[in-house]
């Protein structure tokens, strides 16, 4: 049993820890630039160049770009490449990487390794394991999918992912960023949806195009760059607390003196030691070509941020799963915990996953069209409005399933309290678009719109900076930030191919439809600009209820969202019974990004984790209480007693009874709780309906955990400091 002795000794321990010297790598001239180590544990483009024949090099160029299929012989070309190279890197094993629908990523190790006609050892890598796989599956969660229509899955080589090299003590490993499929072709993953809504994307904007007339463009493809935000913790603190190492969060735990009032900590000064640990794992990241751009303190204190420059989505989805495992990796070695969860402190701000998303299509010069960038003048820009049209009737319509897509039981502590963007999912514009499309849903745009609003600075040798959406609404959850946008929403420990999926399912949809919509007008006798018009008109009216620029994290707000008709939902049981409903997702079956059975796997999967969840917080929970604070509690209790009894004996005044009786009837508070708590998991866990059991988990289970929670951070303000044994808030999160 851990006592209040073992807690100093790990505030002792945390805060005499050394900064970890850390050289970084360098090439074979010893060039220690980002520049010379870049990627060179990843066998991209720049790798195939060099190991494949032109030929086959070029003939993989054209696949990567047309979205086609690898063929047995050039299968077999890069197979034999990605060996040689994987080995002469000292690779002995490698590894078909997925994402199974855990959130999580998922390997299984083979060796190089064959046996030629004498016997003799020989490193080999067959073209079709590079092709496909077949993972033992039967323990990641298929939502019974695999169930209804195969025991078995496969894992391919996504060939729009670089396979890349993990570096580890135990040796080294050539990765295969892969999908997960069952033998009918099910997505048994996270990857497989999002490249299907990539794809549907791309085809329904290349269709606008050609009603536009913009000849000549090639691929579509979604961008995506994830500002991940974590927590530092001391590893001295973990064995103390259960409840951080097994759930992510600290299940009580009272608030700290000095939180994060003074915001101090947002943008300060990076601790050395917390320093070193991002120039390790960022040079980690680095050699693996995941591009790392900017760190920084965050809102709370021991919390950080993390954000690459954005990629193609599916690389950007891979490369945030990657970036995470390699924190966790090196965050030991600095004795750091690191955390992901949404709500690691009750109290202290949380942590999300910032999506910053855009579309880029092929020039017909070669280069990349941002779809998001605005012209010269936004009204002149057709191209511009139509997408940001088509975004905000995306979310309109689809908000519900945007929020199943993000909904979790850490980000169900974040969602609806007053710090990060609410449950509902509005869109905030900025004054500059919000004003054109207002006036276009009057009717009263006028040619040339907004075509010199720039800030004069007032400095005659300074450019005039083009006025944008940059005066940020940091409530919103989905806002337009100048060329791109942001949705804020997501969770910091989600994989963001989920999400990115839905919203890109939900653009193609969008797109289709005003396509459709322009296209009849000019059946009916329209020109294109006037058919576009008309069309930019309608849909800024029918979307004028998804537009909010105020605060979204206001009273008001909620009742005014409610009075337009938005989603407000509120815990993810509520999200995923939304999701649930045929009319819901039908668009995501419709576009062909899931069939019905693979949306309801997801639906089972979620619903099912979320049960599990909780369930864990719970037993957690009442474990640290019957075993840490009862019997530190009950110590504390029995010291003032035993001094009021030996004072009334003594015939003088006990100035502790009051404090004894506090504490007392605290103590028989925290009984009652606890029993509340677990009579309530017992009726909870007799409910046989998966659903119906998610919602009373959200409802009643998780009200009687605060309620017990209450009583004993309570407890933990008035428990003698020598006899507390749980590290407290303002231990792990200060000393460092
Ligand atoms: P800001 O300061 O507006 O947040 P940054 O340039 O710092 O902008 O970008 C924040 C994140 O948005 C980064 O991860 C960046 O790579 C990403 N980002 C920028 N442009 C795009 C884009 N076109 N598509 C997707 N993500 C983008
Ligand atoms: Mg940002």
């Amino acid at each position: 049993m851990s006592t209040a002795g073992d807690r100093r000794r790990a505030c002792a321990v945390a805060g005499a820890r050394e900064t970890r010297q850390f050289d970084p790598p360098s090439d074979s001239e010893g060039h220690t630039r980002i520049s010379a180590i870049y990627g060179r544990n990843t066998f991209g483009l720049h790798k195939m160049r060099e190991k494949l024949p032109a030929a086959d090099y070029t003939k993989l160029l054209g696949i990567l770009e047309d979205g086609a299929t690898l063929d047995a012989e050039l299968a077999a070309a890069v197979a034999h490449a990605a060996k040689e190279w994987a080995i002469e890197n000292g690779a002995t094993h490698f590894t078909h990487w997925f994402q199974p629908l855990t959130g999580l990523t998922a390997e299984k190790h083979d060796a190089f390794l064959t046996f030629g006609p004498d016997q003799q050892a020989i490193e080999r890598f067959d073209p079709s394991q590079l092709i496909q796989s077949e993972p033992d599956a039967s323990s990641f969660p298929s939502g019974g999918m695999r169930v209804t229509f195969e025991a078995r899955g496969y894992t391919a080589w996504d060939i729009s992912s670089p396979m890349f090299l993990m570096k580890a003590p135990t040796g080294t490993t050539l990765c295969i960023p892969s999908a997960y499929l069952s033998y009918t072709g099910h997505a048994l993953d996270e990857k497989t949806g999002l490249l299907r809504s990539v794809a549907v994307l791309g085809k329904e904007v290349r269709a606008l195009y050609a009603t536009l007339g913009r000849e000549g463009y090639g691929r579509v493809t979604s961008t995506v760059g994830p500002e991940q935000e974590y927590f530092l913790v001391d590893r001295a603190f973990g064995p103390l607390r259960p409840d951080l190492l097994m759930t992510g969060r600290t299940v009580l735990g009272a608030p700290p003196p000095k939180g994060q009032q003074l915001d101090d900590h947002y943008f300060g000064a990076i601790s050395p030691r917390v320093a070193a640990f991002m120039r390790e794992f960022e040079y980690e990241l680095y050699e693996l070509g995941v591009p790392v751009k900017t760190r920084h303190n965050e809102v709370a204190p021991g919390q950080f941020e993390m954000a690459p420059i954005f990629e193609e989505a599916q690389v950007a989805a891979d490369h945030n799963q990657l970036a995470m495992e390699v924190m966790r990796q090196v965050a030991r070695r600095h004795n750091f915990h690191v955390f992901f969860h949404e709500k690691p402190f009750a109290g202290i701000n949380g942590s999300g996953k910032h999506i910053n998303w855009s579309l880029a299509a092929r020039r017909p010069d070669g280069g990349w069209e941002n779809l998001f960038e605005p012209g010269e003048t936004p009204t002149k820009n057709s191209r511009f409005l139509l997408m940001t049209a088509a975004t905000q009737r995306a979310i309109l319509r689809h908000a519900g399933v945007l929020s199943a897509s993000i909904s979790g039981s850490g980000n169900d502590h974040r969602l609806g309290a007053n710090e990060a963007p609410p449950a509902i999912i509005s869109v905030f514009l900025g004054s500059t678009l919000r004003g054109i499309f207002d006036r276009l849903s009057a009717g009263t745009e006028q040619r040339g719109d907004a075509a010199s609003e720039s800030i004069d600075l007032g400095v005659a040798h300074l450019p005039d900076v083009k006025r944008d959406n940059t005066d940020r609404n940091r409530t919103s959850p989905f806002a337009f930030t100048g060329n791109k946008w942001e949705f804020r929403a997501a969770g910091s420990s989600q994989a963001i191919s989920f999400p990115v999926t839905v919203l890109n399912a939900a653009m193609a949809e969008a797109v289709r439809d005003m396509n459709a919509e322009i296209k009849a007008a000019m059946a009916a006798g329209a020109s294109v600009d006037d058919a576009v018009l008309a069309v930019l008109r309608s849909v800024a009216a029918e979307t004028a209820p998804v537009r909010f620029e105020g605060d979204n994290y206001s009273k008001e707000w909620e009742l005014e969202a409610e009075e337009r008709g938005l989603p407000n939902l509120r815990k993810t049981p509520d999200a995923l019974a939304h999701f649930a409903a045929e009319e819901n997702h039908r668009f995501l079956v419709e576009a062909g990004v899931f069939s019905e059975a693979e949306v309801m796997a997801r639906v089972h999967v979620r619903v099912e984790r979320y049960i599990m969840d909780i369930e864990i917080e719970t037993n957690t929970l009442l474990e640290l209480i019957d075993t840490r604070v009862v019997p530190a509690v009950s110590r504390y209790h029995g010291e003032l007693c035993s001094a009021v009894i030996a004072a009334k004996n003594a015939g003088m005044d006990a100035p502790q009874s009051a404090r004894a009786a506090e504490v007392g009837a605290a103590l028989t508070d925290l009984f009652r709780a606890r029993d509340a708590l677990a009579d309530v998991c017992a009726s909870v866990s007799s409910e046989t309906d998966e659903m119906a059991r998610a919602r009373r988990v959200a409802y009643e289970v998780t009200p009687a955990m605060d309620a017990l929670r209450a009583v004993s951070d309570q407890l933990e303000a008035l428990t003698a400091d020598s006899e507390w044994p749980l590290p407290r808030y303002s231990e792990m999160l200060f000393v460092r």
